[in-house]
């Protein structure tokens, strides 16, 4: 998954990146406010991390502007401000959660979980597609011989096509997902990694491919029980 931290205290940023990305997660960083906005336009984050106390617009007005522009991506905030009026003002701008520091990792790393969950609308951490189980947590796909042997970002692609339940993933939400804007590859390698995920996912499923490709629009997961013709039917 990837998060965007807004955070002015840079021991703090460092401790919350290390727990991130020592989960294999990606992390987009800045210290102030302006930058928050900017980068949380951009898209492509599955929650914010943001503290209040910031130099410049303080985190309610982020949270303000985020939401007057529609941002719906859930936003978690760590504050220092251990005042119920504090808790309440973020949460009544928009915030889904709120955390008081000091706080423990694991207690940080399940909220996330949770709020994730929620906003994807999904109240498991395990999915099932055929008689492959994927492990959200984990992040990992166990068919029936066992976990899948997946490289990085051959389950990211997975994970989000399984979270989009069948409605397709453009080209440039996989390469933002995958890359985050950084050293973007070009496109083309998004075939070859689908190439070789649709092997090893048909090797643990029958024999049966569950990515179908939507010319024009990128993939798709097939689902199971759903006829192809009416998997799109609702569009999006
Ligand atoms: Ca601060």
């Amino acid at each position: 998954m990837r998060f965007l931290l807004i955070e002015d205290d840079m021991a703090l940023a460092d401790c919350v990146r290390d727990i991130l990305e020592g989960n294999e997660h990606r992390v987009d960083y800045c210290g102030t406010g302006e930058e928050g906005i900017e980068l949380a336009e951009m898209g492509g984050h599955n929650l914010i991390i943001l503290d209040i106390g910031l130099p410049g617009i303080p985190g309610t007005e982020v949270i303000k502007k985020l939401r007057n522009l529609n941002k719906t991506v859930p936003i978690l905030v760590l504050s220092g401000r251990t005042q119920l009026e504090s808790k309440l003002e973020a949460l009544n701008c928009g915030a889904d959660d709120f955390m008081i520091k000091p706080f423990h990792r694991d207690e940080l790393l399940a909220r996330i979980y949770a709020l994730v969950r929620r906003s994807e609308g999904l109240i498991r951490q395990k999915l099932q597609i055929g008689n492959m189980e994927i492990d959200l947590k984990h992040q990992e796909v166990i068919g029936p011989d066992g976990p899948l042997d997946l490289t990085r970002k051959e389950y990211e692609i997975f994970e989000l096509l399984c979270l989009r339940n069948g409605h397709p993933v453009t080209k440039t939400i996989f390469l933002d997902r995958l890359y985050g804007g950084m050293n973007e590859p070009d496109a083309k390698i998004l075939d070859v990694f689908i190439c070789n995920l649709r092997k090893k996912l048909a090797q643990a499923n029958n024999g049966e491919h569950c990515i179908k490709t939507v010319w024009g629009r990128g993939y798709a997961l097939r689902l199971p029980e759903t006829p192809a013709t009416e998997q799109f039917a609702a569009g999006e």
